[in-house]
């Protein structure tokens, strides 16, 4: 199929480009570069043996959204775009509804335009709140704690309203969980900007040297060691879902909420000692005061991903820490790391806009 990935370029989408071409699918990747580097564009063609096509488009424009439809035909779209810190969105909430909201709408009013029918949605377990009950069913009640969260859910509501007013427009919103890790190439990666929000990127940051200790926030949660559990996903695992995802729209045609992760849940605790393992690093961290909004304990039911796609998860804990240690170390400084030549966009065919 012909696919235009939206946010192509960022973390999870960068992975899904190097899963959906190697299905043999041709990728079209649009991307404002607004949390991501073009260098990945040249990190993607070694990946996948050939150039990927790229244009530089901010979906808050909707001219320019409609321009990417106009003389080039898609079967399907993949919806990455976004801006995701929750609490960036409590600080600046109409530049988030803007951004993911208003750009959504633009992207499925030129869908629907051009008769394209088939969309996977980037959605978040953060649309489940604070949950009344692990592991997390689809059907479990949404409620949001803060503008980012509202975003996803307004948009999984539009998509939502939309299909049902068009019987031929299909979507899945996969809901993932803690998407970490890095392909196992080294070449892509997290490479987030500032002071990561995440654990993951922070605790990969500690042990490179760059920052000094991790702080725990909170070692009084009712759970099995006292600190926070989530349901770490590695991301090739969620590439792979966007892939399978597609073949449901295909096969089936019809639509989907579906939870991405492994239905096992680690601690923060849990984490440092498997990172330590996979590093030989030590990981200095001390534990502080809970994070405001944190809840205790997070992990997925994915037994519907399985019976839908057929998509389990395969990479444990070991193997998330193992890659995301690897990229990291590989490259210190995320994409500003290694010999590429950003104004080139690593020799991929791009949008002329992209080397304005
Ligand atoms: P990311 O920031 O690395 O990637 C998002 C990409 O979208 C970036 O390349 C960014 O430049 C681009 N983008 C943002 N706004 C745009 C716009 N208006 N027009 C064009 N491009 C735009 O983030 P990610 O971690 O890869 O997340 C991808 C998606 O998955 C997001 O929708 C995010 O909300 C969702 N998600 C992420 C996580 C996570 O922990 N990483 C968890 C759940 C859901
Ligand atoms: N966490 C932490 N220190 C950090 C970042 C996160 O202790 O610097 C904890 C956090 O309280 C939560 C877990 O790690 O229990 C995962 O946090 P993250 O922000 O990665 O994911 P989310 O909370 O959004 O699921």
């Amino acid at each position: 199929m012909h696919i235009l990935v939206c946010g192509g370029a960022g973390y999870i989408g960068s992975h899904a480009c190097v899963e959906l071409a190697a299905r043999g699918h041709q990728v079209v990747i649009a991307d404002s570069f607004v949390n991501s580097s073009p260098r990945v564009l040249q990190r993607l063609q070694t990946l996948v043996g050939a150039p990927l096509a790229c244009h530089r488009v901010d979906l808050r424009d909707r001219g320019a959204v409609e321009g990417l439809f106009t003389g080039q035909r898609f079967d399907a779209v993949v919806h990455f775009a976004a801006l995701k810190a929750v609490g960036e969105s409590c600080q600046r909430p109409l530049d988030y509804f803007d951004n993911n909201i208003a750009g959504t709408i633009h992207l499925l009013q030129a869908m629907q335009a051009h008769g394209v029918h088939r969309l996977v949605f980037s959605s978040s377990a953060t649309v489940y709140g604070d949950p009344d009950a692990v592991p997390v069913r689809e059907d479990a009640p949404l409620r949001v704690t803060n503008p980012y969260g509202r975003t996803k859910l307004v948009m999984e509501q539009l998509i939502g309203d939309l299909c049902a007013s068009d019987p031929g427009f299909h979507a899945v919103n996969l809901r993932y969980f803690n998407p970490v890790g890095a392909h196992p190439s080294g070449l892509i990666g997290e490479a987030p900007g500032g002071v990561p929000n995440n654990l993951m990127p922070y605790v990969c940051q500690v042990a490179v040297g760059q920052r000094d200790r991790l702080a725990v926030f909170g070692g009084d949660w009712p759970t099995v060691d006292g600190t926070g559990v989530r349901d770490y996903i590695h991301v090739v695992d969620l590439a792979r879902a966007h892939a399978d995802a597609l073949d449901f729209l295909v096969r089936e045609g019809r639509s989907a909420n579906i939870n991405l992760g492994t239905g096992r849940g680690t601690s923060v605790l849990e984490l440092v000692r498997a990172f330590e393992r996979a590093s030989g690093r030590m990981v200095a961290y001390d534990i502080v005061a809970r994070r405001a909004g944190d809840v205790a304990e997070v992990y997925a039911d994915p037994s519907l991903a399985h019976a839908l796609l057929g998509w389990h998860a395969e990479h444990d804990i070991d193997a998330m820490c193992r890659d995301a240690w690897r990229w990291q170390s590989n490259n210190p400084r995320g994409y500003e790391d290694g010999a590429v030549d950003a104004d080139a966009a690593g020799g991929a065919p791009v949008d002329a806009a992209l080397s304005r």
